[in-house]
């Protein structure tokens, strides 16, 4: 897997190289990841590569041509020519999620595009760019955080990233629902108390307790997932059980 980046802040992106797993990840070269400088493809004496827009109004532009020509670039290094998609960080573009991370993890790698000032000229987009990706409903400055969001969510879905691959395993939204609650020693403290189930050491009580939580807790904050998956009885038994305890808990007014 070979990850590679067009900024205008290449340093700041390869920061992710120095941090936790996914930076031991690409130390260890279980997947690559170059960044590319427009500034460094541009035939402009001052390395210049926005101008202002067409038609007026505030900001600048990146030009087509410094892209285009560190996209060759990339191309030429990769020597798959044709085959990495090219996706652009916009907030114009398809929400981020799990399953792109798990699409663009099990493929060969892709190219990353970051933005910045106004965003980047039409042009580009119109022939260079597979997709456009966006982190969120915001405002940005730049496609630098949005690219390292994707570089580590694909990062850490490749074999040996993770310390143990059950951890990506259980997360969030694999199973299309959110994780439960997580607990670590000690067992007491001010701020509370863990839950007795999971100092029983009872394996099949937790893994029931554990899922209990997860479904409640997706039923709470993100209903919507509930509704794209079908329960089977087991767990529509569980979270029955979490809603009556739940009902029981909140005050009614
Ligand atoms: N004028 C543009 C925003 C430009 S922000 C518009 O309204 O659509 C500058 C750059 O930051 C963008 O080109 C994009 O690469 C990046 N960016 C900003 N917000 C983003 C978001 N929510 N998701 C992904 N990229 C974003």
């Amino acid at each position: 897997m070979r990850i590679d980046a067009i900024t205008l802040f290449p340093e700041w992106l390869l920061e992710i190289e120095r941090y936790g797993v996914v930076g031991r990840g690409l130390r260890e070269g279980r997947l690559s990841l170059a960044a590319w400088n427009p500034r460094d493809y541009t035939a402009h004496p001052t390395r210049r590569v926005d101008d202002r827009p067409y038609g007026g109004g505030p900001g600048m532009v990146m030009q087509n041509r410094p892209l285009v020509a560190t996209l060759d670039a990339i191309v030429a290094a990769r020597g798959d020519s044709g085959r990495a998609p090219v996706l652009l960080m916009s907030p114009q573009g398809e929400r981020f999620d799990q399953r792109w991370a798990e699409r663009l993890a099990a493929g060969p790698g892709f190219v990353l595009v970051c933005g910045r000032y106004e965003g980047i000229d039409q042009r580009f987009i119109d022939r260079h760019v597979d997709a456009e990706i966006s982190a969120g409903d915001m405002v940005l400055s730049g496609g630098e955080l949005p690219a390292m969001m994707i570089i580590d969510a694909v990062a850490r879905l490749i074999d040996g990233v993770l310390g143990d691959a059950r951890s990506a395993a259980e997360d969030s939204f694999v199973e299309t629902i959110l994780d439960h609650p997580h607990y670590t020693r000690p067992p007491d403290e001010a701020d509370g108390r863990v839950p007795d189930v999971l100092l029983s050491g009872d394996h099949a009580r937790i893994a029931r307790w554990r899922e209990k939580q997860a479904l409640g807790r997706t039923w709470l904050r993100r209903p919507d997932l509930l509704d794209r998956i079908e329960l089977d009885s087991s767990q529509q038994a569980l979270l029955a059980e979490f809603i009556a305890e739940y009902a029981d808990c909140t005050p009614r007014p």
